[in-house]
């Protein structure tokens, strides 16, 4: 029979709570009054007078006190002193000399003592267990990691709405998950002459280039039954868990087939599995499980398991074998028609003025990732609200990619005059050495207000189209133009501050890769001493070379930024006039565009 219980809402902590104040209040009141109840104190002069009065039925003399009761039985104590004749007048007045039991019975100590401060801990946990079954029962609220089910969540047809038309770009990504589409379709066309579809297809590149936008948007086609689950929700706190979570999800798949299962960020359980001692077992465990239900089930019966990392290369090698995840679908960062056809699918979703032209904007924002270009759009109509408009402008795109790139401007900051003029000739100082050599991307902006991302000014320098390829050449101007910041400050000021750091940073990173990675040195030639490790997350690279090696790399690292720092320096020094005036106009205007500097620049 079904008890109808009410549900609690009363929060846990409100138990624990109560249960300690019961228990305080048992501590000083009732356990003390039970226990020592039974025993008086008297004064020795009282015993004497009971003596006397022959009230005293039982005594215990015992080294420190004597212990007696009067008729009624009830018990007193007194302290022993030197009365030679006690015994004397005790047996006289009728008492008798017994053992007395002071203390109260055992099963009512043990009673007193154990059972009962216990009781209410007994009862906070036939709370927690029942409330925890009623979780489990219907299905919900997790409590404790407790979930019997897989926590995958299933899409019904269509009912994420994503569709590829969403998906702006990867040309190359939906064409291959087309085929997968297609397969559920209609498999017969597939079986008919023979060919076996991929059990599995691993979405690989950075975050945000809308690896989980195309799972959905697979959804949204293939019309099938589409599970969702993150790698991490199989991590569980217990051992075996994520297992049958595994389990539990590729049973439910096989019910619907054809459906397909998509597996979030799958590289928390696909992880290389190591020998090492003390590894981490579950998700061993967990990751065993998958590669086993990946073997087990039917291709042909039409579940197609996508997963999504941007860590492919920490993946286990048994997770890539063919007949598992045999398909890899690149997802690569947008080229610049990609970045215009994603700034294109959001800004449908925003009012935007008729004229706006996304190709500068999309040209700016060289190397942003499809989610960084959803963020730009949306950063321009908050602008325009934020100003009072009815839509968004160019110029909203265009100062949202800025904020995207660099942080929003902050007003607050002050520079002192002396450090804005710093500022302002090591930005210059950067436009002229780019614009003075001829293989630098040209500059479109330069200003000198501070931005929350800490930068105290920036020249935005943007290349005409894609580059896949950078010549050495390029590479040395680039360097060069990094190091023109800080040869601008030394050429006028005479000193150097702490505002090129980032530019030191980036020159090094740029020099280190020439030497240690593009065989760009005439001393080491074509030798790779730096492996890219994780290249879609930042990509650290790990050396590789002796250590005799590792100092003469450094070494050459550093000539060569030198070299590029000495040539800036002297483009600097031969155009002295120009950086004074460029700088001075920087200074007052505080922005100038691109424009703006070539006039200025070409004017004699
Ligand atoms: P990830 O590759 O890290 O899984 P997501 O798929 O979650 O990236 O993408 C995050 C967001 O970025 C999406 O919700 C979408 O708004 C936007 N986005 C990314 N790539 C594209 C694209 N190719 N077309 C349109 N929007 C995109
Ligand atoms: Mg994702
Ligand atoms: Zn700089």
């Amino acid at each position: 029979m079904q008890e109808v219980k009410k549900p609690s809402k009363t929060p846990l902590i409100f138990y624990c709570i109560l249960t300690a104040v019961i228990l305080l209040l048992l501590n000083a009141t009732l356990f003390p009054a039970l226990m020592g109840s039974r025993v008086t104190d008297v004064t020795y002069d009282v015993f004497m007078s009971m003596t006397q009065d022959k009230q005293i039925d039982q005594v215990q003399i015992e080294d420190e006190r004597i212990l007696f009761s009067d008729k009624e039985g009830n018990l007193y104590e007194t302290t022993v002193t030197q009365d030679p004749e006690r015994t004397q007048r005790l047996y006289e007045a009728g008492a008798t000399f017994e053992e007395i039991d002071s203390q109260p019975s055992l099963l009512t100590s043990i009673l007193l003592t154990w059972v009962l401060p216990l009781l209410p801990f007994i009862l906070i946990g036939v709370f927690i267990n029942r409330k925890m079954s009623k979780a489990v029962k219907s299905g919900d609220g997790m409590m404790f990691g407790m979930n019997g089910g897989s926590g995958a969540k299933m899409y019904v047809p269509s009912s994420t709405g994503i569709r590829f038309a969403d998906v702006a770009g990867e040309d190359e990504a939906k064409e291959l998950l087309s085929e997968i589409v297609d397969f559920l379709h209609d498999p017969g066309k597939y079986r008919e002459i023979g060919a076996v579809l991929p059990k599995g297809a691993l979405l690989v590149g950075p975050p945000g280039t809308g690896k989980t936008l195309l799972a959905k948007a697979v959804a949204g086609e293939a019309n099938v039954p589409f599970f969702s689950i993150a790698g991490s929700e199989f991590v569980e706190m217990f051992v075996g868990r994520g297992a049958a979570k595994v389990r539990d999800l590729f049973r439910q798949a096989n019910e619907k087939a054809p459906c397909i299962v998509f597996i979030d960020e799958i590289d928390t359980i696909g992880k290389k599995r190591d020998g090492q001692i003390g590894g981490n077992d579950e998700r061993e465990q967990t990751l065993n499980q998958l590669l086993t239900e990946m073997d087990g089930f039917d291709g042909s019966k039409g579940v197609v398991v996508l997963a999504a990392t941007n860590r492919p290369d920490s993946l286990d090698p048994a997770l890539l074998r063919p007949g598992r995840f045999d398909r890899r679908i690149p997802v690569e960062l947008p080229d610049l028609q990609g970045r215009i056809a994603i700034l294109k699918v959001h800004a449908k979703k925003i009012r935007l003025a008729d004229n706006v032209d996304f190709e500068p904007i999309a040209k700016t924002a060289a190397g942003a990732s499809g989610a960084e270009l959803a963020n730009i759009v949306n950063e321009a109509a908050l602008r325009a609200v934020r100003d009072g408009r009815k839509f968004a402008t160019q110029e909203d795109l265009q100062e949202s990619v800025e904020v995207v790139i660099a942080g929003y401007q902050k007003k607050s900051r002050v520079l002192s005059d002396q450090e804005k003029k710093i500022v302002a000739y090591h930005e210059i100082g950067h436009a002229l050495v780019a614009a003075l050599q001829s293989h630098s991307a040209p500059v479109q902006k330069i200003t000198i207000i501070p931005r929350t991302s800490g930068a105290l000014g920036y020249t935005l320098q943007v290349d005409d189209g894609d580059h896949f390829l950078m010549s050495k050449e390029e590479l040395l101007n680039k360097i060069c133009t990094f190091t023109g910041g800080r040869a601008a400050e030394e050429l006028v000021f005479h000193s150097v501050t702490t505002g090129a750091s980032n530019d030191i940073e980036q020159a090094t990173k740029l020099a280190r890769s020439m030497v240690s990675r593009f065989g760009m040195s005439d001393e080491f030639g074509m030798v790779a001493f730096e492996t890219m490790n994780n290249q879609y997350l930042g990509g650290d690279a790990s050396l590789s070379c002796s250590p005799e090696t590792q100092t003469k790399l450094d070494q050459k690292v550093v000539a060569l930024v030198e070299e590029q720092r000495q040539k800036a320096m002297e483009l600097l020094k031969t155009n002295e006039s120009k950086l004074h005036r460029l700088a001075d106009y920087l200074y007052t205007q505080e922005t100038i565009t691109g424009e703006q500097f070539m006039n200025m620049l070409n004017q004699q």
